[in-house]
């Protein structure tokens, strides 16, 4: 089998070892051997991307333009392919890995147009005769390192606004899915960009992760990943003898509150997509389901009737609508969970059983679990599975204190046919991102995106607010 290689200053060139990448649906099937970068790959890498960093900054505006438009373009014509790769790879639904691919080529082609939009002030001075310019420049070096979960898109919208404000970037994507990380690679390799100004290290965190996080040329760390990994990116970085900007985007255990007065289908609906699509593997996932005592047993039947119809199987078969756990130690930590909910007194309502399919491969039901409370662990740890709790309550000011009664504050969301609760939810829901009667798993790409409390550290990812990461301001006095 070919060795798909790491891409260092221009080159495809072969890394000290490989691994295989191997399909969660079917064990037999090996989608492709990805090198694995060592520490010298990775200093080359950050050697070139700072030999390429001066001309890649002042090249025009419509040069990056061009591009970040032809790898949008490349994408998007290629996405069924991509996609299938995506699946294949990480096990979601094929319907969802297209989906994926084409918002990373939506990603670049909105980039493209960010990059001839980008702009400074001009203000007058309090003293006179001075003209004061404020300017964005980019940072230099990024080192960038992305979880598995999303191994098209958060590389796309790590790389595209790092490109388009004229930064070079070293990406390591999570060594359980380099294809996607690799293919993406493929398509900017031919995109006509210098030397230099895109690198790819693929391979262990623990390997190469201190020389990325800690080399005095890299100027801006973006990482997504576990809360973890992330207080150890966020130590390194800052105690490095250069110290690095850093952006991280961690975990989760969103709440999705039901109210009383919600419509009952579309709760369902929200909660199923939210806690079980794409095998609950989303920083998204509402895995904390707050529900009032008035719709709670309507809600809990309903939904229980919904995950019997959920079909797990191959991501790539036609019907699925839950792929495979990605792989046998997120499994282990799916099952481990269950019997922590089970151990801590809460009632296993629906699910949690491995399953057999045609192939072999890492299959979980869906479980739910009613009577937690939120003191539990399987309420306040992230479990990243399909793996759901509900929490029942007596009214909205109750579920306000429980939704917001976590460590994390990525998203959170409220089904109710109330303006006046719906408002206030929006208000007070200590998270990044809310949703209203929607699942509070699904993102547009135009808009910011991240957390805040434990969930998120730094400036946010995607739409126009990126440029907060990716460049630095400058502000210049002029006497004429
Ligand atoms: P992880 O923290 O295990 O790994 C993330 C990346 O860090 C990988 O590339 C890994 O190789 C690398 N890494 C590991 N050890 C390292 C080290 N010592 N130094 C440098 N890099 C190192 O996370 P994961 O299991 O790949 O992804 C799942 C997690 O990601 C979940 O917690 C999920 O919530 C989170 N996530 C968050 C968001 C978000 O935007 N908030 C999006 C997707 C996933």
């Amino acid at each position: 089998m070919t060795i798909h290689q790491n891409f260092i200053a221009g080159e495809w060139t072969s890394g000290g070892d490989a691994a295989k990448d191997i399909n969660p649906s079917d064990l037999a099937d090996t989608v492709g051997e990805y090198a694995r970068a060592s520490v010298k790959d990775a200093e080359a890498a950050i050697a070139a991307a700072k030999a390429a960093g001066p001309a890649w900054a002042r090249s025009t505006p419509q040069a990056r333009y061009d591009v970040l438009m032809k790898i949008g373009t490349e994408i998007l014509a290629r996405k069924d392919e991509l996609g299938r790769l995506l699946s294949r790879e990480e096990g979601k639904p094929l319907a969802d890995g297209i989906g994926e691919v084409t918002r990373a080529g939506q990603i670049f082609t909105f980039f493209a147009g960010e990059a001839v939009r980008l702009s400074g002030e001009k203000l007058a001075s309090t003293r006179p005769g001075i003209d004061v310019e404020i300017t964005r420049e980019p940072m230099g070096v990024v080192a960038m390192i992305t979880p598995w979960n999303f191994p098209m898109a958060i590389p796309a919208w790590k790389v595209a606004p790092a490109l388009a404000y004229g930064n070079t970037v070293v990406i390591k994507p999570a060594d359980l899915v380099p294809g996607c990380a690799w293919a993406l690679a493929d398509i900017i390799s031919r995109a006509g960009l210098p030397a230099g100004v895109f690198n790819l290290v693929m391979g262990r965190g623990s390997v190469v992760g201190d020389t990325l996080l800690t080399h005095r040329d890299v100027a801006a760390i973006s990482f997504t990943g576990s809360v973890a990994t992330g207080r150890k990116v966020a130590a390194a970085a800052v105690g490095a003898a250069v110290m690095k900007k850093v952006q991280l985007e961690m975990g989760g255990k969103n709440p999705l509150v039901v109210l009383d007065d919600a419509d009952l289908a579309i709760a369902v609906e929200c909660a199923a997509n939210g806690a079980f699509y794409q095998t609950g593997q989303r920083c998204t996932a509402s895995s904390r389901l707050i529900v009032t005592n008035g719709i709670h047993d309507r809600f809990v039947d309903a939904l229980t009737e919904k995950m019997k119809t959920l079909v797990v199987d191959d991501a790539l078969k036609a019907g699925t609508t839950v792929g495979p756990v990605v792989d046998q130690s997120q499994l282990d930590q799916d099952m481990k969970y269950i019997a922590i909910g089970k151990d801590e007194g809460a009632k296993l309502h629906w699910g949690g059983e491995r399953l057999n399919r045609d192939k072999q491969g890492f299959y979980l039901q869906p479980a739910l679990f009613t009577e937690v409370t939120n003191q539990m662990r399987i309420a306040r740890e992230e479990i990243f599975g399909p793996v759901a709790t509900v929490i029942r309550v007596k009214d909205y000011e109750e579920a306000k204190a429980v939704a917001n009664d976590t460590e994390f504050g990525l998203s959170a969301g409220i089904c109710t046919t109330s303006l006046k609760y719906a408002s206030d939810f929006k208000r007070n829901a200590e998270a990044g991102m809310v949703m209203v009667n929607l699942p509070i798993a699904g993102v547009d790409y135009h808009v910011p995106f991240g957390g805040r409390k434990g969930s998120s550290y730094g400036s946010r990812e995607q739409g126009r607010y990126a440029v907060e990461f990716y460049t630095t301001v400058k502000t210049a006095y002029t006497l004429p």
